[in-house]
């Protein structure tokens, strides 16, 4: 195994939207285990292959950090989100960056396992947000970009609070 060296931003690689995956052979294990772990000696609950270099539509997470198990999906498909919740993430691309994003509370997904099995799974709390958020870097949509949309909400929310004027 081998610890892979995590890209940090403006790398390009994280601005490429990552491609399926079709290969589940020894190669693509052997990428799996080095995934964990990396995402493992970094501390890190989550990681995406675009944040190794690797623009291919696989994520790992272990969302009890090192003491717990980590799961690998691959090509993952959000296909529903339920209720919004808002909390503070951080990114090993961006290190030391952290900010309140919002995410679905609970998600729907579909994926394949790490032999390529489809699969199907309800995820929520801070397992759905890791995921959303490693989901994020495979379709090149990093947490600065999710930063200046809650700017937004809450410019709309004061905007709305603000006392009417005549005229
Ligand atoms: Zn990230």
């Amino acid at each position: 195994m081998a610890i892979l060296s995590i890209r940090v931003y403006p790398d390009p690689v994280l601005r490429e939207r990552a491609a399926e995956v079709t290969d589940f052979g020894v190669e693509t294990q052997m990428f799996f285990e080095n995934m964990i772990e990396t995402m493992r000696e970094a501390d890190g609950v989550g990681l995406a292959a675009p944040q190794v270099g690797v623009s291919k539509r696989i994520l790992v997470a272990s969302p009890a950090g090192k003491k717990g198990t980590a799961l690998v999906i691959v090509n993952p498909v959000l296909r529903e989100g339920i209720g919004t919740e808002i909390a503070q993430e951080g990114c090993l691309s961006f290190p030391g960056l952290y900010a309140d994003i919002v995410r679905f509370k609970k998600i729907r997904l579909e994926f394949q396992d790490r032999a390529g099995k489809p699969r199907e799974t309800e995820l929520r709390d801070f397992f759905a947000r890791v995921v959303q958020h490693e989901l994020d870097h495979l379709n090149a949509v990093l947490m600065i970009d999710r930063i200046e949309f809650n700017k937004r909400q809450e410019w709309a929310e004061s905007f709305k609070k603000a006392p009417s004027r005549p005229g």
